[in-house]
């Protein structure tokens, strides 16, 4: 199953921290990384069940909880 990911980069301090394999800086602050992006929104994405660790790594880092998650189609 894939999992839907969204960073609300008004809450986002670009501090870095959720920075890996499924979200990069970009101007200043978090977005999904290119590959991943849904309609090319760099703020909404789809990854695999395999980056379920990471995806959850980088919810748990976020100070400002600006990056959420959810199995189901629509967050
Ligand atoms: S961890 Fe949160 S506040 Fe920091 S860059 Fe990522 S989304 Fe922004």
């Amino acid at each position: 199953m894939n999992i839907r990911v969204k960073v609300d980069r008004w809450l986002c301090i670009g501090c870095g921290l959720c920075e890996g394999d499924v979200f990069v800086l970009e101007g200043g602050h978090s977005a999904v990384r290119p590959e991943f992006r849904l309609d090319g929104s760099i703020t909404e994405g789809v990854v695999g069940e395999d980056l379920l660790p990471s995806v959850q790594r980088a919810a748990k880092a976020c100070p400002n909880r600006s990056i959420t998650w959810s199995r189901r189609d629509f967050l």
